[in-house]
């Protein structure tokens, strides 16, 4: 009989597991709490018009057209996907604007009108971020899980001198203040710490590489809306004969006492053999929650001590006007970037004066908005949930302030033109998905050794017991989480064959 797998939540980490899990002819089920898939990927239409609730940018595309093709199949029968260009429309609170591209001759341009240095200091840091990439990406993103991340793949000598890029102790934020003069090209860069939830000033330079990861590999969309992509994903792990069990709750991951797992309690008490449970919840969360054998509060107690991901507030909002001057992607600027980190990582507030995030994918795709109206999504960092503030009593005073700062900085009468809104605090993370805290990425990346502390995919403690998804290695954001979930798959199919 063949082997049976269990893997709790049907987030991409976990579909991706799955697929590939049933494509290699395992029994396997898909255990979710809600009601639909695809996780933090979620959707929501009203009125006509249609909002992607989490992910808005693909990158590294060819990660996603790799997951098919490793189980023979082609993405390009599933979803189409555009690229986006320019990439994203940053607005200054000094009236000044940016635009970046994907496009290094166009992005060469568009900074040195800023440097004023005919492109110099432009190229010379696409080099740094590629050289780092280059080095890297073999070592942590496609290494062979359950081995150590070796620095020095086959081959790799001629990137040698990109070593220190990849090992140093400055931080992002430092070493963009070195290598540009313009505080509106400096901030751009910045940005980029927040796709992995951290601070650029607390994040080692080594993740300068994710500029080169948006900027080398495009920034794309889906047509349809992000969306589409947990539908594929469902469909390919259904066509692989995944079972999916939805709004079904996993309560337990039953441990014997040689610490072997046994299979999952649902809540209802019904009990679910596995010869191999995969974790695609947040990893805090399981062993906080869903981990009951004695002698686990050392693993609970070492997750707890490291500092978590930002969070974030969204406010869905259906527009009966279209602003022109919106692109697909926009980023309204804070008048003080170190301040704001500082409230969202240290003080732990929600920001003062946030950087307020806006797309409308209805820019690109008419599907997702009727004509002449506006679907925007706007995004706000903040901190986890914190026992001091209340999201429920202060969520509809704070989407009121964002409204107000996006009427101020340019969407004039903005309030006027709702139709119809929704919002999502961190509070919905924390209770919709039992991410920790409503953390969106699990740990920070706040210091060099977090790239290896972050939990691995397989279990030290508990034989059979593997994680897969945004908390663990190699980390957060689609195209890592599809890893993640490769990674899994592969340390199961090795050790089941051994055992
Ligand atoms: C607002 C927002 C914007 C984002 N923007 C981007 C972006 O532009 N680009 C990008 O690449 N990434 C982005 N991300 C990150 C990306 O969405 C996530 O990293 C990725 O989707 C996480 O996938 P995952 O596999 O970790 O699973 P998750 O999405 O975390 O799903 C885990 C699933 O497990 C289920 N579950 C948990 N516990 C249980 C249980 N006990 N029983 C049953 N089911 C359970 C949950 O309900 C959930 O469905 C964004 C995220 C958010 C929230």
């Amino acid at each position: 009989m063949s082997r049976q797998i269990v893997i709790i939540g049907a987030g991409l980490g976990g579909m991706a597991c799955a697929a590939r899990l049933g494509h290699a002819g395992y029994q396997v089920k898909v255990v979710e709490k809600n009601a639909q898939t695809g996780g933090k990927m979620g959707i929501w239409k009203a009125e006509g018009f249609s909002w992607d609730t989490g992910p808005s940018v693909l990158t590294m595309p060819f990660i996603l057209r790799h997951h098919f093709q490793d189980v023979q199949c082609d993405v390009d029968d599933y979803l189409e996907m555009i690229q986006i260009e320019p990439t994203c429309h940053y607005l200054f609170p000094d009236g000044h604007s940016m635009h970046t591209w994907s496009n290094p001759a166009t992005m060469t341009i568009e900074v040195a009108r800023r440097e004023n240095d005919r492109g110099r200091r432009f190229k010379k840091f696409w080099h740094y971020s590629k050289g780092i990439y280059e080095l890297s990406a073999d070592a942590f993103l496609f290494k062979t899980p359950g081995r150590t991340a070796r620095l020095l793949p086959s081959g790799i000598l001629g990137k040698l001198r990109h070593l220190p890029k990849v090992l140093t102790l400055s931080t992002m934020a430092s070493k963009i203040r070195r290598s540009f003069k313009d505080p509106h090209v400096r901030q751009v860069f910045n940005r980029f710490a927040t796709y992995n939830g951290s601070s650029p000033y607390k994040t080692p330079a080594t993740f300068n590489v994710i500029a080169y990861t948006e900027m080398g590999f495009g920034a794309w969309y889906v047509k349809g809306g992000m969306y589409r992509i947990a539908a594929a994903m469902e469909r390919l792990a259904r066509e692989k004969n995944v079972e999916f069990m939805l709004n079904t709750e996993v309560e337990e991951i039953v441990v014997n006492p040689r610490r072997r797992v046994e299979g999952v309690r649902l809540k209802g008490g019904e009990m679910l053999q596995a010869d191999a449970v995969v974790v695609n919840g947040d990893v805090i969360d399981a062993w906080t929650s869903l981990l009951k054998f004695p002698g686990k509060e050392s693993t609970e107690r070492r997750l707890a001590r490291r500092p978590l991901s930002s969070s974030g507030f969204i406010i869905l909002l259906g527009v009966n006007k279209s602003y022109q001057k919106l692109d697909h992607h926009n980023v309204f600027f804070s008048k003080d970037y170190r301040k704001e980190f500082n409230e969202i990582f240290k003080a732990k507030v929600p920001p003062s004066d946030p950087t307020i995030y806006v797309s409308v994918s209805a820019r690109s795709d008419p599907t997702q908005a009727p004509q002449g109206k506006d679907n925007m999504f706007i995004l706000v960092n903040t901190p986890p949930v914190q026992p001091n503030f209340s999201w429920s009593s202060e969520k509809e005073k704070y989407a009121s302030f964002i409204i107000d700062q996006l009427e101020n900085r340019a969407l004039f009468e903005l309030s006027k033109h709702i139709a119809c809104r929704r919002i999502f605090s961190p509070l919905d993370f924390a209770d919709r998905y039992y991410a920790h805290r409503g953390s969106i990425y699990g740990h920070a990346s706040h210091s060099l050794l977090s790239i290896f502390k972050r939990p691995k995919n397989r279990s030290r403690r508990v034989k059979g017991l593997y994680f897969a998804g945004g908390s663990v290695q190699p980390g957060g954001g689609i195209p890592l989480v599809l890893l993640s979930g490769k990674n899994a798959a592969i340390c199961i199919q090795h050790d089941l064959l051994r055992s």
